[in-house]
């Protein structure tokens, strides 16, 4: 009788996702044996779903006050450029954003105190006021003021594209089981053993990346600590026939220091359907559907009345995202890797904070020690749709 074949790898990763995908392509490029394994479609969950915004944390700021953590995701939006220009970790020229910048606007009495703290010495270079003949083509109307950031927008399916093409033959699709994963003594050194179809794999160790799903896995796999919480949204989708994409936070009369509106557009047919987050999202998921809706379309006649949105229709989407339990149950502000002996548990908790995530697990990992790459006769994973065309 033959044995089933033994495949030996530095890195198996659970979770095809940015985490999972950023991952993959850092380590590959540092030498590392990696194999991924994606359940469903490549960003189908989490990543797909999200807003698609590099920013540096100014949304979080909007009470007048730059924390330390928010300090950490400052860097973001440079780091991320320097991909985009070849210079950074990851090779990402071929990509173009959705758009360069990112915008607050308001009616003019909203900023009040927020003026002084925009132009305050702590933010220079990260926030602009701008002229009205500055403006881009979807405030051509509007008569209030206008700041633009130093965030921009990425189309999240052309970014996991990029991040796939290279490492495509390692990047599985496959439902990893924790009850065919052994740990062994769990010790940094004693390898993982998996058993994937009909094959054996020795890994040194294994990455979870799995989004939502982490917390199950930890579980089964007996490890109980860190833990996950989860912050539900309930998004809303506007199909029009406004000819331009806007990429703004809408703070007209905001009563919490958090944006009434974060609007992305991203290309549906030959034109553009807006995405729309902030509290409408936030404090929507205790809406129906219907509810939600008819509170959107009143929010954009109140803070988008420039456009005529009776023929506009809407849907939503619910979406959780995933992180490590913070005691507050408030936001985390980094991203979040930890060595569970020859596991590493990863949430980047935002997709700005992806480099974040990178730098700390290079930092727990030995260098790679198995070169050849093996294959094991399981197809490759393909990028899932966005959610809003399914
Ligand atoms: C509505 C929304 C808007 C957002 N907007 C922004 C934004 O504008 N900017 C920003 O910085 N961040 C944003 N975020 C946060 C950001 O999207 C997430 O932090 C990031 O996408 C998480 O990536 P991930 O790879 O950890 O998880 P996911 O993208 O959820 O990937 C996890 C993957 O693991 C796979 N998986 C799970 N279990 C298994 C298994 N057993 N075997 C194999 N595969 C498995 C899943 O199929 C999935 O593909 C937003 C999030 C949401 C929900």
């Amino acid at each position: 009788m033959s044995s089933s074949p033994l495949v030996v790898t530095d890195v198996t990763i659970v979770g095809g996702g940015i985490a999972g995908l950023w991952l993959a392509n850092l380590l590959c490029a540092r030498g590392y044996n990696v194999t991924l394994f994606e359940r469903g479609g490549v960003g189908g969950e989490q990543t797909l779903a999200s807003q698609g915004m590099i920013h540096g944390g100014l949304k979080y700021a909007l009470s007048g006050n730059l924390t330390k953590s928010s300090e950490a995701i400052a860097k973001m939006p440079v780091r991320w450029r320097e991909c985009l220009a070849g210079r950074g970790e990851i090779d990402l020229r071929a990509l173009a954003p959705l758009s360069e910048r990112y915008y607050l606007f308001a009616e003019a009495s909203t900023f009040g105190q927020l003026t002084s703290f925009f132009a305050s010495k702590s933010l220079r270079g990260r926030v602009k006021k701008l002229k009205p003949t500055d403006y881009p083509p979807a405030f051509a109307e509007f008569t209030g003021v206008v700041y633009e950031l130093d965030d921009f927008v990425l189309d999240t399916s052309a970014l996991l594209r990029e991040l796939l093409e290279p490492i495509a033959d390692r990047v599985l699709h496959h439902d990893f089981d924790p009850k065919t994963c052994f740990l062994g003594n769990r010790a940094v050194g004693t390898p993982v053993r998996l058993h994937i179809g009909n094959a054996r794999i020795e890994t040194d160790r294994l990455i979870l990346c799995a989004g939502t799903a982490t917390q199950s896995l930890l579980d089964d796999l007996k490890i109980p600590s860190p833990t996950m919480q989860l912050r539900p949204l309930h998004q809303v989708i506007v199909r029009h026939a406004y000819p331009h994409p806007l990429y703004a936070h809408c703070l007209t009369r905001i009563r919490r220091a958090e944006p009434r509106l974060t609007i992305t557009s991203h290309r549906d047919g030959d034109g553009w359907l807006w995405y729309l987050g902030g509290q409408l999202a936030t404090r929507g998921v205790d809406k129906s559907t219907e509810e939600l809706s008819l509170h959107a379309r009143d929010e954009l006649e109140e803070c988008v009345p420039w456009i005529n949105w009776a023929e506009a229709r809407f849907s939503t989407l619910r979406v959780d995202r995933a992180e490590p339990k913070q005691e507050s149950g408030q936001r985390p502000d980094e991203a979040f890797a930890q060595t569970c002996g020859n596991c590493i548990v990863c949430w980047p908790t935002k997709l700005s904070l992806v480099p974040d995530l990178g730098d700390r697990v290079v930092e727990l990992l030995d260098p790679p020690r198995h070169a050849a790459q093996v294959s094991f006769g399981l197809s490759s994973a393909n990028v899932a749709p966005f959610p809003w065309r399914m």
